[in-house]
């Protein structure tokens, strides 16, 4: 694997290379299986794979979840090796922000709800990094987890409004063996934390209970729920434990009634 410490070190070596078979995974870094499901893909898919470790400060509305995002980076180096992915790049603030965060992508429908109704500006700076990513790569597939569902909708929305030429893969959510959807985050959560969070999605997936029974039961547990909603056919959570916010989403289907 070829690591580019910079946006300039990539640009110099990718310099006349062939972008039709290159795809691309964004990441923060902090890797787990997860990531590891949409970086098999995009190397199963692409002659070049790559990957992307940065974590964008215009997305944290939060100082301190920003300063608390966990750091594995000789970790996550290794484990991108063991996946065969043949570049990682790793971009700098300066480089991917020559004029600050004076110019940007923004959305003014679907960006307001949910993850974007209390944290304004998230999906800002969300949109503005993945457009500068995948113009600075050429990539022609991009790979987004449905785990973050409002971003995966506003990235394809962006890529079609924009004419952009790549298409947006997204994938499943990968779970553990508990229905807890993986996420850097799980790792700051305690032992007893880690119980009561694995308890949130068997809650989500059951249609049974309204949003609102779902919503008291948790801050019963001791969550402090940020929403828990319905639409685009999916039913949407957000949930503080401690500091620790989680999300999770479950499509509304048939299956997903009954059980
Ligand atoms: P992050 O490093 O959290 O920005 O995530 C990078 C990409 O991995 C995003 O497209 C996420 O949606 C995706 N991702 C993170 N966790 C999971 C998961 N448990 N299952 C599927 N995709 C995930």
């Amino acid at each position: 694997m070829i690591i580019h410490e910079s946006v300039a070190e990539w640009m110099k070596a990718s310099e006349g290379g062939d972008a039709s078979a290159r795809g691309l995974v964004p990441t923060m870094g902090a890797l787990h299986e997860g990531h590891g499901s949409l970086i098999r893909q995009c190397v199963s898919d692409n002659t070049q794979s790559l990957v992307t470790i940065y974590v964008n400060p215009t997305q944290f509305e939060n100082p301190d979840d920003l300063s608390n995002y966990p750091d594995s980076l000789q970790d996550d180096i290794r484990y991108l090796e063991s996946l065969g992915v043949s570049d990682l790049i790793l971009p700098r603030y300066k480089e991917l922000y020559p004029f600050d965060f004076t110019l940007f992508v923004d959305e003014s429908l679907d960006s307001k709800v949910l993850c974007g109704k209390n944290r304004i500006g998230h999906f800002k700076g969300v949109l503005s990094v993945v457009m500068k990513l995948i113009n600075l790569t050429q990539a022609r597939r991009v790979y987004f987890g449905k785990k973050d569902f409002q971003q995966y909708r506003l990235v394809s929305k962006m890529v079609e409004a924009y004419f952009m030429p790549t298409r947006i893969v997204g994938m499943e959510t990968v779970r553990d063996e508990h229905g807890l959807a993986l996420s850097s985050r799980n790792r700051r959560l305690s032992p007893e934390q880690l119980n009561l969070a694995r308890q949130m999605n068997g809650l989500l997936r059951n249609m049974l209970l309204s949003t609102d029974e779902i919503t008291r039961q948790l801050n019963d547990w001791g969550f402090r729920v940020d929403y828990c909603e319905e639409r685009w056919d999916r039913r949407f959570i957000a949930a503080y434990l401690g500091d620790v916010r989680l999300i999770d989403n479950v499509e509304m289907t048939a299956d997903v009634r009954a059980s």
